[in-house]
């Protein structure tokens, strides 16, 4: 039975002669992979609908269990983010994440969501796409069931000023008289604490309020957070950073 769904490419492998098999993720069912045949050839209809970022809403023909996209209308291609190495890089990371944070036959709606909203607000703002990128890194890492938060010291319950730390263990800053975990900046805290509070709001269309400065610490932060609470690696977060 064919089967119809708004999804979004996390990555291609390239198999056969002109075949590639794709793993894209949906609202109603979460990661799911399959094969895209010919589009590797030139002039190849689907050929787009293989490519990286692309979020097109595709049909998938089910034959014993394996799904094969027979067809495709773009609602987004996002090509703009290929144009340069920072921006490519940073919507490598909003699909990584996606990809490590998603299952199959889970639904993933507000993932999806968030992620087609920082792959536009990456491309619309190519030479600053830290915000947008910090605004998905926490809204996925809390989607994903990871505390996360930015009040006053857990720890002591005061209000925290100057200096603080922030626990890996537990996804929160606390003050400098406490100094559980990894020293972080104050730049970092309102950077995570902005992007926190966008979250729970559901906000969209917003604009950065932190320091420029703030959201990269804020990245370099939420690196070792995911990394620590899932215990992996992310390949395309590190490259962005070091670039
Ligand atoms: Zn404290």
């Amino acid at each position: 039975m064919d089967l119809k769904m708004d999804a979004l490419l996390l990555r291609a492998a390239d198999y056969g002669e002109s075949d590639r098999m794709v793993t894209l993720l949906t609202a109603e069912r979460g990661k799911v992979s399959a094969a895209m045949k010919g589009v590797r050839k030139a002039g190849a209809k689907l050929r787009f609908a293989s490519q990286p970022f692309c979020f097109a809403e595709y049909v998938f023909a089910e034959k014993n269990g394996r799904n094969t996209v027979t067809q495709a209308s773009l609602h987004d291609g996002f090509y703009d983010l290929r144009t340069n190495v920072s921006s490519y890089y940073a919507a490598a990371c909003v699909t990584e994440v996606c990809d490590r944070f998603s299952m199959e036959n889970m639904a993933a709606g507000p993932l999806l969501v968030c992620a087609v909203t920082a792959l536009e607000g990456i491309e619309q703002h190519l030479d600053a796409p830290n915000f947008y990128l910090v605004k998905f890194l926490v809204e996925a890492v809390m989607l994903a069931g990871y505390p996360l938060s930015a009040g006053d010291c857990p720890v002591c319950g005061k209000k925290i000023a100057g200096r603080r730390f922030f626990d890996l263990r537990t996804g929160s800053f606390n003050c400098a008289a406490c100094a559980v975990g990894v020293p972080a900046s104050e730049s970092t805290y309102h950077a995570i604490r902005e992007a926190i509070s966008l979250a729970e709001e559901g906000e969209r269309d917003v604009a950065p309020q932190a320091e420029e400065d703030g959201y990269l610490r804020a990245l370099r932060l939420l690196r070792a957070y995911i990394g620590y609470q899932t215990d992996t690696e992310l390949p395309a977060l590190a490259q962005y950073l070091s670039l």
